[in-house]
């Protein structure tokens, strides 16, 4: 049996815990010696917590909060990756900094899943700037499927295969039975986001937004990104001043009341460039990490629902 996998600041002192009494209740069927299920991003995290219910620990590796394009993984956490019973990624390159580690875990034997691999994919839209270096770069899907609520429905239904497959303590009726309810409640709450998208008028489903993260939920309620302030499909890299002069251009000559601005970067970019252009807001989305209690983003659910609330309330 693997041993149960501790992170963050008490990592060491629980390592050492569960080392020292490890040969208790080992014998099957013991409550106490739940698996450890190892998730990447906090989106995904609450997704696999909901699918397991009680019957694994959820680590997740990512802070509430963090850019995912740019977090680091610890050494102790690259370690303790080894030691997981099952580990689920996004996929797509989207975990930027942990990606030596995903590899050295599913090299260890550690069964991994990429949740991208059982949504229908899109590519990044390039047509809206000459981002050539980039597009050959990016010669995979984008990975940031979980702005539409059906595609995480999706994935989580090949999680949950994936978990039942890998995981023998998960492969049980009532985890089956639980798993189905919550991509029910993922199929309701993509068509609840429709309802409330419903008043934006056609000729007003345009985004502008801070990285290209959208492209999923533009695809399913019929919006068009119209441009983003971040070139390249992640957050790293740097607008040329050509680049954002053109896209203030665009947001004036399609009159596009607002800027998305991610919760997890800096909108300092965004800001800026409704400065130029004057008459337009930046209005923050939790577009690819959930935020703290309280924030309205602390679970998928609350962060889709805020996010289509500010949507609505900006473009309507
Ligand atoms: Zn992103």
């Amino acid at each position: 049996l693997r041993r149960p996998l501790a992170l963050a600041l008490s990592a060491v002192l629980l390592v050492a815990g569960a080392a020292a009494c490890g040969s208790d209740g080992d014998q099957a069927g013991s409550g106490a010696d739940r698996p450890t299920v190892v998730v990447t991003t906090t989106i995904l995290g609450d997704v696999v917590q909901r699918l397991v219910g009680e019957r694994a620990d959820v680590a997740v590796l990512m802070p509430r909060g963090a850019d995912p394009h740019d977090v680091q993984l610890s050494a102790r956490q690259a370690a303790d990756l080894r030691e997981a019973d099952a580990l689920v990624v996004n996929g797509g390159g989207f975990e930027a900094g942990y990606l030596d580690a995903i590899e050295a875990a599913e090299a260890d034997g550690v069964p991994t899943h990429a949740a991208l691999d059982d949504v229908d994919t899109l590519a990044f839209a390039d047509e809206h700037g000459d981002h050539e270096a980039e597009a050959e770069a990016d010669e995979g899907a984008d990975p940031h499927f979980f702005t539409d609520p059906d595609r995480v429905a999706e994935a989580a239904e090949g999680i949950a295969a994936f978990l039942a497959a890998e995981v023998p303590a998960l492969a049980t009726g009532p985890v089956r039975a639980g798993a189905a309810a919550e991509v029910e409640a993922l199929r309701g709450l993509a068509e609840e986001v429709g309802r409330v998208l419903d008043p934006i008028p056609a000729e007003r489903r345009v985004l502008v937004t801070n990285h290209e993260v959208f492209g999923y939920f533009a695809d399913r309620y019929d919006f068009e990104v119209v441009g983003v302030v971040i070139p390249g499909g992640g957050t790293g890299a740097e607008p040329s001043a050509g680049e954002l002069d053109a896209l203030a251009r665009t947001i004036e000559a399609e009159g596009v009341p607002a800027i998305f601005a991610d919760a997890s970067a800096p909108p300092s970019l965004a800001r800026a460039l409704a400065d130029e252009v004057g008459d337009v807001d930046v209005v923050s989305l939790f577009s690819e990490s959930l935020g703290e209690p309280g924030s309205g983003g602390d679970t998928y659910a609350r962060m889709v629902r805020t996010n289509a609330a500010r949507i609505a309330a900006a473009l309507a």
